[in-house]
């Protein structure tokens, strides 16, 4: 079987910063999870490089076009490398391929008298790349999404998508795959949008404004509308129209932020249609990180998260783990410096990391430096290791984006309930006697065993520690497609090198 993931393609105007490595570190936990049930999986990220916001960034910076997009490319690239994302595809739309891929799809649509050249005054929003409707804006006229920005009356010739005709076959189409925007609440959202008649949407600009871009092919006097031409990435990275697209495009699934839903869920179904193409099969959509106390990240503030800065003081699991676990699905999180260290030291340090060392460490020491053989298990080790079974279990099933936080919550209680048990069993009491040294071999294996266990359903989270993990017990490779199961570490099989998992963190 095959998943075909995408991230959004991030605009290069600005840095890098805790959104993108979220939604592609996401991606990611998807992309791990699915190669361990089997699938053949292709994972896209990359960087929108066409635009007006684009240009006007290269142009404060004084650089030419091309030096600064290759300049941010290898910024976006390397910030994704560092938080450890396994992509396939890393998109950049200046490729020639892909802009003749978009023209294609423009002439395929002008062919069936789909697009219309008309004169358009309106209220327009740099930051949107659109124009807005007077319903749109705020109280006092801005875009809500942009509140600094200042919209613009402009009044231009431009080429427009008629979208109407495609409306009511387009919620024909959520009504009838409920899984095509997930989570509910956005689906509902997009059904919002689609309630009214809808406009034409506005698909190029003239050249006079902006030039950083795809040519029209039927009016070289204008570039595509940026979004037309980003949306397109989704086909054009599984070499679409080239044959061999199809078994990618039936199984893509889109991860976006709300605040692009409209782009998402609006325009690019219909650009779909209109050139009569099927639909992705689904949208998870996702919410944005505030800061602590719910505030909005500013630099004024100084509460602005830095991927870069929270992988080098605390390491890339630190970052990967707090946004898997305190993602919520349908209401901003909250992210700080702070709390990521926070959870790194008590989840991951406390509960996991130290139980892993103080345990393995005393194997190491007190057995020869190998996991001791068990003898016959009690009631206590099978409940423990049905406990193991049933969380791990989480990471044996298709994971969707809103499930991330559930199924790694649910380790981080099973590791509770591993240190009860560790302490309630006490080896280190039980090894002081002859008589219950066996017993104590049994504690101490049954530990090992299910961490081990643990390690490999969290391969798909936190990878660089799992295989750390892993390589201490010197686990054998995980089954693939993988699923939790018990004893497969070796009794009287020789440890690794023991060392600190999460070292903690002031
Ligand atoms: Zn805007």
């Amino acid at each position: 079987m095959k998943s075909y993931i995408t991230t959004p393609i991030y605009y290069v105007n600005g840095s890098p910063h805790i959104g993108h490595a979220f939604t592609s570190v996401m991606a990611d936990i998807l992309k791990r999870n699915r190669q361990a049930l089997g699938c053949d999986v292709m994972l896209s990220t990359g960087v929108d490089e066409h635009g007006q916001k684009n240009q006007e960034a290269a142009a404060e910076l004084g650089m030419g076009y091309q030096e600064f997009l290759d300049m941010r490319g290898k910024e976006f690239r390397s910030v994704f490398d560092l938080v450890g994302i396994s992509y396939d595809y890393f998109v950049r739309t200046s490729r020639e391929g892909h802009k003749q891929a978009v023209a294609g799809m423009e002439q395929t649509i002008f062919d069936k008298d789909l697009i219309v050249k008309k004169n358009y005054t309106g209220t327009y929003c740099k930051g949107c790349e659109e124009f807005k409707k007077e319903s749109d804006l705020t109280e006092d006229g801005q875009c809500p999404l942009h509140p600094t920005m200042q919209v613009e009356q402009t009044e231009e010739t431009n080429y427009f998508l008629k979208m109407e005709p495609f409306r009511e076959r387009l919620l024909q189409h959520i009504a009838d795959n409920p899984d095509f925007v997930q989570p509910e609440a956005f689906r509902n959202e997009l059904k919002q949008m689609l309630a009214e008649p809808l406009e034409d949407l506005c698909i190029s600009r003239p050249k006079s404004r902006v030039t950083l871009g795809v040519d029209l092919p039927f009016d070289p006097d204008f570039v595509t509308y940026v979004w037309f031409d980003a949306l397109t990435n989704y086909l054009t990275n599984i070499d679409w129209p080239e044959d061999g697209y199809q078994s990618w495009w039936a199984e893509c699934e889109h991860l976006i932020g709300k605040d692009i839903l409209k782009p998402h869920g609006v325009y690019w179904p219909i650009m779909l249609m209109a050139a009569g193409l099927p639909l992705p099969k689904k949208l998870s959509v996702h919410s944005h990180w505030v800061g602590a106390g719910g505030v909005k990240m500013s630099k004024s503030i100084g509460n602005v998260v830095d991927p870069i800065e929270v992988v080098e003081k605390l390491g890339v699991d630190a970052l990967r783990w707090y946004l898997a676990r305190h993602m919520r699905a349908d209401s901003d999180s909250q992210i700080s410096v702070e709390l990521i260290t926070q959870t790194y030291n008590s989840e991951l340090g406390n509960k996991i990391g130290n139980l892993l060392s103080r345990v393995a460490k005393f194997s190491n020491k007190n057995f020869g430096g190998k996991v001791p053989a068990p003898g016959p298990l009690s009631a206590e080790d099978e409940a423990l290791r049905k406990s193991v079974v049933e969380a791990a279990s989480g990471f044996s099933r298709w994971i969707d984006l809103q499930d991330i936080p559930a199924r790694t919550q649910a380790i981080v209680t099973l590791a509770e309930e591993m240190n009860e048990y560790i302490d309630k069993q006490a080896p280190w009491t039980l090894f002081k006697s002859e008589d219950t040294r066996e017993r104590c071999q049994t504690v101490i294996y049954v530990t090992l065993d299910c961490l081990r266990v643990i390690m490999e359903a969290l391969q798909q989270v936190i990878p660089g520690s799992a295989d750390k993990a892993l390589a201490m017990l010197n686990a054998p490779a995980a089954p693939r497609p993988w699923t939790p199961v018990l004893d497969r570490l070796e009794g009287n099989g020789d440890l690794g090198e023991i060392e600190s998992l999460f070292p903690r963190v002031q």
